[in-house]
């Protein structure tokens, strides 16, 4: 027999995660941010990841779409990862300082206040025309924070803006184009699986702490050849497989589904915990030697009695 396990890390961090968060009420919304470096990524609970990640869970039903934010990318070749350069609009250059400016209006002289001074306290003259400035709002005036050029010289109050793509595309502010990013939220699906989910891992937890062995959501190869996917396969002798079957997803299909494994897979004991209310002729098409059909009023109330029958069946 093969055993092994389909689910990845990141799907059971997912599961259950999706869980716990449906269960406190929080909102199970994924949103799209720029992370310095990374690119877009969103929080999975705690854990980045890419997009790319996300829409593996989309393509699976796990996910949905709620939305869109949208931002600023690259025009040539669409990077989402943006530098704001900030350049002397004179020479280009981004060797520029943040200065407090002072302007002579006689002979409209505009540079950094420290060039004005003359070591006298509160007495200035004009670098550039030599005169003694007395009274400002007349003859100077302070228009506030400017750029000074380290390279050039020049001095101006706005600097150029340019974008920088790590191709090394530059645009200006206006080209920029918008790439837009899904908001996901967890889809109905993972409310009527994650429930499973939950009382399997609980399960393994459980019988790990008495010495028992098992692989939640393990795939298991059938005398057909086939290989079937079962929420907890316990190794016991004889193996013991524990098939949960929810209100949400309980219907004939699903207990013929769990008929036919146990038909495929006839070493092994199948536990088959169905909700109470259930009603169903189709329990009779088990057989009875190779699945015991337990009922529960709640599952995540009833996991120690379930794991009690699990033990029940050990030879
Ligand atoms: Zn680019
Ligand atoms: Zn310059
Ligand atoms: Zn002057």
């Amino acid at each position: 027999m093969e055993l092994k396990k389909l689910e990845s890390p990141l799907d059971t961090h997912f599961f259950s995660s999706a869980y716990e968060a449906l269960l406190k009420g929080e909102p199970v919304e994924l949103r799209p941010r720029l992370k310095h470096g990374a690119g877009i990524t969103y929080d999975f609970f705690g854990i980045d990841v890419p997009e790319e990640k996300l829409r593996y869970y989309l393509e699976r039903g796990f996910l949905e779409v709620a939305g869109e934010v949208a931002f600023p990318a690259c025009p040539v070749c669409g990077e989402v990862r943006l530098n704001l350069k900030i350049l002397c609009p004179n020479c280009r250059s981004s060797n520029i300082e943040k200065r407090d400016l002072m302007i002579h209006y006689d002979c409209g002289y505009l540079g950094p206040v420290e060039s004005f001074e003359t070591g006298e306290p509160g007495v200035y003259r004009c670098p550039k025309c030599g005169k003694t400035l007395k009274k400002v709002g007349i003859d100077y005036g302070r228009p506030g924070f400017g750029f000074v050029c380290r390279d050039c010289n020049a001095v101006f109050q706005v600097p150029l803006i340019e974008v920088e793509c790590p191709n090394g595309h530059k645009s200006s502010i206006q080209s920029l184009e918008i790439k837009k990013y899904p908001v996901y939220r967890v889809s109905e699906e993972v409310r009527k699986f994650a429930e499973i989910h939950d009382a399997v891992n609980r399960l393994s937890e459980l019988l790990m702490e008495r010495g028992v062995r098992s692989e939640p959501f393990a795939s298991v190869k059938g005398i057909s050849g086939e290989k079937h996917r079962v929420p907890l396969y316990v190794e016991l002798d004889p193996p013991v497989i524990v098939e949960i079957l929810t209100p949400s997803i309980i219907d004939d299909r699903s207990l013929i589904g769990v008929a036919i494994r146990a038909l495929d897979i006839p070493e092994a004991i199948t536990l088959l915990v169905l909700p109470r209310e259930i009603e169903t002729d189709l329990e009779k098409i088990f057989n009875p030697e190779k699945v015991r059909v337990m009922k529960v009023d709640n599952l995540k109330e009833s996991i120690n009695e379930i794991l009690d029958s699990i033990l029940m069946l050990r030879a």
